[in-house]
């Protein structure tokens, strides 16, 4: 194809592209990304982007960490791999479950590892159900999750989630889940206040536990926030709600901490932030700030107790990089840090507040209906009529056209339709906030006048 280097022919040649139009990737052509240091990243032309994305919301103590690099090629040059199955484990793996016991909520205190957070969230699907076998409940089977909820792309990740497009490919979701409706007050919330529609979204789960029977519920699954399905923070009254249900009716819950883990919303966990007393929490992404894939899921006491009870014998489950020693080294020395140069305090004293009353400035815009943030997340609604929350249409247009007038300037956010999405690494400065703000202002108005 003209116009494009060696490398974009041969990615297009050769690479299936994830979550992308494959066909017309080959005209477009990939952008190739080659290096990267702190906030930033760089194609292969030269031209830097400031990452506003953190990779995919993970790289969360930036790019380049030298300490990060040698705790991998220390643990390489030691003990590359070894495996958790068959009664072995190595030490930097069991460091790191004793790190993420500490900094867990009390009642949690293992982990099961995995490599990534879609296996995580199978990981969940199993695990649950043998609880419930092993607790002599086996009809206790369903799991509830929510509509546009994101829990990865493997079957049964792709199922928990509730990405109707996903569903299509596949012949998902698999049997034994249902969807409940999510609490997304901009986009359907109507009339009601914020906290009424919170509520309302989070009696949809006793509705649902009604209608199919709470004996036969396992768990209900969902995000702090919802990620992928737009930064969707759920108004306050929500959460205490889904708690009180799922305790009265004995069912597991299960909070995906994959992007909301080690940080990202001020505290270790979202679980932290918005006060949830979780079953089960998969993590993954910041966990090694992206450098190596590792995942797993933390465990509390309840459930622990029972899989590790005489009666419930061999766990059937693990993958070859459960535990990944090399993994686990990164893992464990990216804790240190976060923990050590107070990264987590410092969002939750200055750079979250900060970014906060920045992007707020953003809501004048014409294009902007709402702006929200938590910690270092942000979601920009764009809209044609701020009164009514009414959306542009073509259904993500406009998001995609401000998404390339932020590339163009070098910034990288995330358009999930027409919500213009933040993640930025959790060590963004004040001053690197301001570039994000002031490239993202420019994109807003330039794709004003695209839409004029
Ligand atoms: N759960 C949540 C909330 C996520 O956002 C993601 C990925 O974006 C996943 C699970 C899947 O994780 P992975 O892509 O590591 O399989």
């Amino acid at each position: 194809v003209e116009g494009q280097s060696q490398i974009q022919q041969d990615a297009s040649n050769h690479i299936l592209h994830p979550f992308v139009d494959n066909h017309a990737l080959k005209n477009k052509g990939a952008r190739i990304m080659s290096k990267a240091d702190g906030v930033y990243v760089w194609d292969d032309q030269g031209k830097r982007y400031l990452d506003a994305f953190a990779g995919l919301w993970c790289v969360n103590l930036g790019y380049g960490r030298k300490e990060l690099i040698d705790a991998a090629s220390k643990q390489m040059a030691t003990l590359p791999y070894y495996n958790l199955f068959f009664n072995t484990s190595t030490p930097s793996t069991v460091q790191l479950a004793k790190a993420i016991a500490e900094i867990a909520p009390d009642h949690m205190n293992n982990v099961f590892f995995t490599g990534s957070g879609s296996e995580a969230n199978d990981t969940v699907f199993r695990m649950v159900r043998r609880y419930w076998d092993v607790k002599g409940q086996p009809n206790k089977k369903i799991f509830i999750g929510r509509h546009n909820g994101y829990h990865g792309s493997t079957v049964a990740g792709t199922s928990l989630g509730g990405m109707k497009p996903m569903h299509k490919q596949g012949d998902l979701p698999i049997q034994g889940i249902e969807h409940i409706r999510q609490p997304y007050w901009f986009d359907e919330g109507g009339d009601l206040s914020p906290d009424t529609f919170g509520l309302i979204a989070a009696n949809a789960l006793e509705e649902k536990i009604l209608e199919v029977g709470a004996d036969n519920v396992a768990a209900f699954i969902a995000e702090p926030i919802q990620g992928a399905g737009g930064v969707i923070i759920p108004p306050a009254t929500y959460w205490p709600e889904i708690q009180r249900i799922t305790n009265k009716y004995d069912i597991l819950l299960v909070v995906d901490e994959v992007i909301c883990g080690f940080g990202r919303t001020g505290n270790w966990f979202g679980c932290d932030t918005l006060k949830i007393k979780a079953d089960l929490m998969p993590i993954a992404k910041g966990l090694s700030s992206g450098y190596l894939p590792i995942g797993g899921v933390i465990i509390s006491d309840r459930v622990a107790d029972v899989l590790k009870s005489e009666e419930s014998g061999d766990f059937l489950h693990g993958f070859t990089y459960s535990g990944h020693p090399t993994c686990a080294a990164v893992a464990l020395e990216n804790i240190r840090i976060l923990k050590d140069e107070k990264v987590i305090e410092n969002i939750q004293q200055q750079t979250g507040p900060y970014l906060a009353e920045q992007l707020q400035t953003l809501a004048d815009h014409p294009l902007v209906g709402e702006v929200r943030t938590l910690g270092m997340l942000g979601a920009i609604e764009l809209v044609q009529d701020k009164a009514t929350r009414t959306r542009y249409p073509g259904d993500g247009k406009v998001g995609g056209i401000c998404r390339d007038h932020a590339l163009d300037q070098g910034l990288i956010l995330r358009a999930t339709g027409d919500t213009m999405l933040l993640s930025p690494p959790l060590v963004i400065t004040k001053e690197e906030i301001d570039k994000v703000i002031e490239m993202t202002k420019n994109a807003l108005d330039k794709t004003l006048k695209d839409m004029q």
